[in-house]
């Protein structure tokens, strides 16, 4: 049985949240992204891992969207987010009403993984974007039981990633409020994880921080930032750091060929 093409797949691993038998394990690919195996001698073939797949099923929106714009008056913690900060104000309201809010954050290891919160302060853990693919294993049956405890829940998360969860669910909750990110694409986290390892034997420390939208030198001319345990930094600015210069240009035909 096949979920998906593996070309296509998104990663967002809602199919495994989904497989009632566990015939679903998450392996890399080889360009390093998450991509899901089906054991196919306890694999029950009831097919629900397909049809919950945003590859295959896209639901539309039933009323047509109207545009706000909107931005944290609040000049400090709106220079520490990384376009507007509207992210980190819908959060902060969510926990102070009792709520939880769902979003990408750092693990111990720096890698990054897809959180559930409940205080102010694990808000900032949340906030700036960070251009990986985020692992979201386990997430979606997390929303799940917070809905149907009646809990106030925000997932923020790639497009990919809450079209994922609208089919994981079903259904509309009152109690649930889904924001996607911008997004033109996630890279690997196997080019991020060869990116720090990079960076840590250059300063010959571990990365302690890392903001990849570091905005002191301007909000358009952003740069990388990683502050390390030996009390030294590393700032670059889009146009030369490696990393960012992949996943700027990660849209154009010809940067296969810089790849190969
Ligand atoms: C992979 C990626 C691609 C992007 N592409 C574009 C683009 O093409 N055009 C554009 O204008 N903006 C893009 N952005 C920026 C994104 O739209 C901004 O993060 C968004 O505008 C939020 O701004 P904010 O100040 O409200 O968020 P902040 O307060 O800075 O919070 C960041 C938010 O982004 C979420 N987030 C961070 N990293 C990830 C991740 N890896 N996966 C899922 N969610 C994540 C967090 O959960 C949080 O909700 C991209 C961001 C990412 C992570």
């Amino acid at each position: 049985m096949k979920i998906c093409d593996e070309l296509s797949c998104t990663g967002c691993l809602a199919c495994a949240d989904t497989c009632k038998m566990q015939a679903i394990s998450v392996k890399k690919n080889r360009q390093g992204f998450s991509y899901p195996v089906i054991n196919d001698s306890v694999c029950v073939r009831c097919g629900k891992c397909v049809s919950v797949c945003p590859v295959n099923v896209q639901k539309k929106n039933k009323a047509a969207a109207v545009p706000f714009a909107c931005w944290d008056k609040d000049d400090k913690e709106r220079k520490s987010a990384t376009s507007g900060g509207f992210f980190t104000c819908l959060a902060k309201k969510f926990v102070e009403d009792g709520g939880v809010a769902y979003g990408a954050a750092y693990d111990s290891s720096m890698k990054v993984v897809h959180k559930r919160i409940t205080s102010l302060n694990e808000v900032t853990q949340m906030r700036g974007s960070k251009y990986v693919q985020s692992d979201t294993s386990q997430i979606y049956k997390k929303v799940k039981a917070d809905l149907s405890i009646g809990k106030k829940v925000l997932f923020s998360g790639t497009p990919c990633q809450v079209a994922a969860l609208k089919n994981y669910l079903g259904k509309d909750y009152e109690n649930l409020l889904l924001v996607d990110i911008m997004c033109h694409g996630v890279p690997s986290p196997l080019i991020y994880d060869d990116y720090r390892k990079w960076l840590e034997n250059k300063q010959k420390s571990k990365i302690r921080k890392l903001d990849f939208r570091y905005k002191k030198p301007g909000w358009t001319v952003f740069s990388m930032k990683a502050d390390f345990e030996n009390g030294k930094s590393y700032v670059s600015s889009k146009y030369e750091d490696p990393y960012h210069c992949f996943f700027s240009l990660g849209g154009r035909s010809d940067v296969k060929a810089v790849l190969l």
